[in-house]
């Protein structure tokens, strides 16, 4: 078995907004994690590709504060990070949308976007919730992003997946993040809501903000991705920048390579012997 090349992506120069070195996390005896290293820039999407149990979900859990690491180091703008929690992730400036998204369905899209933000006008007994701020303060920042949607006045509910984790990204960008992490956003999507979604993830890029983009496909990674680590059970297992591999080399790293070509041989069928009612050749 060959082991991928990896192309180490070049060195720019510029202070990451988020950077993993040899980072490594063990739950117990269980090598979740394993000497991985990336970088997030400003302007640019970081794909994290990996397959069930690559350890995608304990990597998004570092950055998002909700576990901390056990070797290597994370730093946040060049400073050592140790985040206590999610809470100091988003006051340092990453924001997480996770694949169930965390809404309230029945309420209104406005509604959703403020949640646990909410801004109000009045004073003491007066104090009020500004409905009318948030409902026009979504609406245009979901124009600024491009989504026009009917009527922010539907509940959340009956919107589409694709369009439900649009909103995510659009309220991360408003409410000020730096890092924007998406878990899978692709991942429960058919192909036309996966295209909605990557040109909203193409839009906070264009805003500035360094994405993560954690998925198993490598189709819709390198669509909009600028650098790709590949990650096969816990361990770094290929790490490039975008014009260092190609679609086919990506897609070939991310199946399985040389494992999928020995998987080929096994599986072809091997004849008949001709008393089993095969036939002479
Ligand atoms: P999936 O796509 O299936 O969610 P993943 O790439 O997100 O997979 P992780 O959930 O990060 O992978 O898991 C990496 C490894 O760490 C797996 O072997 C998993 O069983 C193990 N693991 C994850 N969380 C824990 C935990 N809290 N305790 C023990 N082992 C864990």
């Amino acid at each position: 078995m060959t082991t991928p090349k990896s192309t180490e992506p070049a060195d720019t120069g510029r202070t990451p907004l988020v950077e993993l070195d040899d980072v490594s996390k063990y739950y117990g005896n269980i090598r979740a994690l394993e000497g991985v290293s990336l970088e997030v820039h400003a302007g640019e999407i970081s794909c994290v590709l990996g397959d069930n149990g690559a350890g995608k979900s304990t990597l998004i859990k570092i950055i998002a504060g909700l576990h901390r690491h056990d070797a290597g180091t994370f730093l946040i703008e060049g400073e050592e990070a140790d985040l206590s929690s999610p809470r100091e992730a988003l006051d340092r400036g990453i924001a997480t949308v996770y694949q169930d998204l965390a809404v309230v369905p029945l309420m209104p899209v406005w509604r959703n976007f403020f949640l646990g933000s909410e801004p109000t006008r009045g004073k003491g007994p007066l104090k009020r919730l500004d409905v009318d701020k948030m409902r026009e303060t979504t609406r245009s920042e979901l124009l600024r992003m491009g989504i026009d949607l009917r009527d922010v006045d539907q509940p959340i509910g009956t919107l589409s997946g694709g369009e439900r984790q649009c909103v995510a990204i659009a309220r991360a960008v408003y409410f000020g993040a730096k890092v924007l992490v998406l878990d899978e956003p692709t991942a429960a999507l058919g192909v036309k809501q996966s295209g909605v979604v990557l040109k909203y993830v193409a839009a906070a890029r264009d805003a500035g903000l360094g994405v993560v983009l954690i998925t198993h496909n490598p189709h819709h990674a390198y669509l909009v991705g600028d650098r790709f680590i590949l990650l096969k059970r816990g361990v770094m297992s290929a790490s490039h920048t975008k014009d260092s591999v190609t679609l086919d080399e990506l897609t070939r790293q991310m199946a399985g390579g040389s494992e999928l070509e020995d998987l080929r041989h096994e599986l072809e069928r091997a004849p008949v012997p001709t008393h089993l009612g095969g036939h002479d050749q």
